[in-house]
């Protein structure tokens, strides 16, 4: 099923894969939704991977070798300081792994740079995946409308999520992920008539997580992610209609996380959220920035953290069951 295709370790320009006639599959997708993700981690463990490396990681390899996906772009700036590591251990194994990164300058002539030479690796030009991000762009337009109908509270969390999220790589079928939101956003039109604002509008931000029922465990609360930083940064809504080079400086994720912490605050202004949970993922250095998070956002934070994949975990459950009493307390005296 997967033979052939090109796996992406997070969001790349996929514009660049889609122009050179290949079809790129997002690992991270496939390694959440997999009933075995558990034994995705365990395999790489028994290979190797130390019990202290992050799931993610451990997942991604596990993806590749049981899918049998035999060429990645491995994102080496930008992204996860893991990701030079494993594209190292695959580069062992015989793995064709491309290098991109996000330039930590962020200029945008360095950029382009990149750009250029990922796309000549693949055998096209940065002219010819412009030309391919305007079909893209008439996709991610779908995914803009169901994020603007979240703001009236008719999504639900894990449609919107899952809406955004999969523009990540289109499914490898840009038609079917058309399909697929065109159908969500006519639901939630549906729905709008009869939308929700009494829930407590929430918004999430860190790295993706791992917790497969997050989303419904803050929904049967009476809570609603009105806004997920991560998978709306993915779909580059704040790109459409603009060249490559201009679109993925915009992107907030593979830069400094001061910037991600305005985008957050301006999304979360405009969106009436009343609070803002933070994941981190075990083992990964992005926790260190949790502070940074607190300090900058001046909004109710709860801090969650898992290790492997599967159900929120009963700590966690009593955590959110208080953070969502406290945020309810506040509703009704504010
Ligand atoms: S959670 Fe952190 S350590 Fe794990 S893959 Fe993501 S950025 Fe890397």
């Amino acid at each position: 099923m997967y033979s052939g295709k090109i796996g992406i370790t997070t969001t790349v320009p996929v514009e660049i894969i889609y122009a050179a006639g290949r079809v790129p599959v997002d690992l991270n997708n496939i390694f959440v939704a997999a009933p075995d993700a558990g034994s995705l981690v365990a395999y790489a463990e028994a290979r190797g991977f130390p019990q202290s490396a992050c799931a993610w990681t451990k997942g991604l390899y596990g993806v590749i070798h049981r899918y049998g996906i035999r060429e990645v772009v491995g994102v080496v700036e930008g992204d996860c300081c893991n990701t030079f590591a494993l594209c190292e251990v695959l580069k062992s194994e015989g793995i064709v792994v491309h290098d991109f990164g996000f330039p930590s300058s962020r200029r945008a002539d360095d950029l382009q740079t990149r750009m250029e030479r990922f796309a000549e690796e693949l055998g096209t030009t940065l002219a010819t995946a412009d030309a391919e991000k305007e079909r893209l762009d008439d996709i991610r337009k779908l995914a803009r409308r169901l994020y603007e109908l979240a703001d009236a509270g008719c999504v639900p969390s894990g449609d919107l999520f899952g809406g955004l999220l999969n523009t990540s790589d289109f499914f490898g079928d840009p038609e079917r992920c058309r399909k697929e939101l065109a159908d969500a956003v006519a639901r939630a039109e549906k729905d709008s008539a009869v939308s929700d604002r009494e829930r407590i509008r929430l918004s999430c931000v860190g790295v993706p997580t791992i917790i497969t029922d997050l989303w419904d465990t803050f929904e049967r609360l009476g809570g609603r992610f009105v806004d997920h930083e991560l998978p709306r940064q993915f779909a580059l809504l704040n790109g459409i209609g603009d060249g490559m080079v201009e679109t993925y400086l915009r992107y907030t994720y593979p830069y400094d996380v001061f910037r991600r912490i305005e985008d957050v605050k301006k999304e979360a202004g405009k969106r009436d959220v009343r609070g803002i949970i933070h994941y981190i993922q075990s083992f990964c250095y992005r926790q260190i920035e949790d502070r940074l998070w607190r300090e900058g956002l001046d909004l109710p934070i709860l801090t969650l953290e898992a290790d492997r994949p599967g159900g929120i975990d009963e700590r966690s459950r009593t955590r959110v069951e208080a953070f969502m009493e406290r945020m309810t307390q506040q509703g009704r005296t504010g």
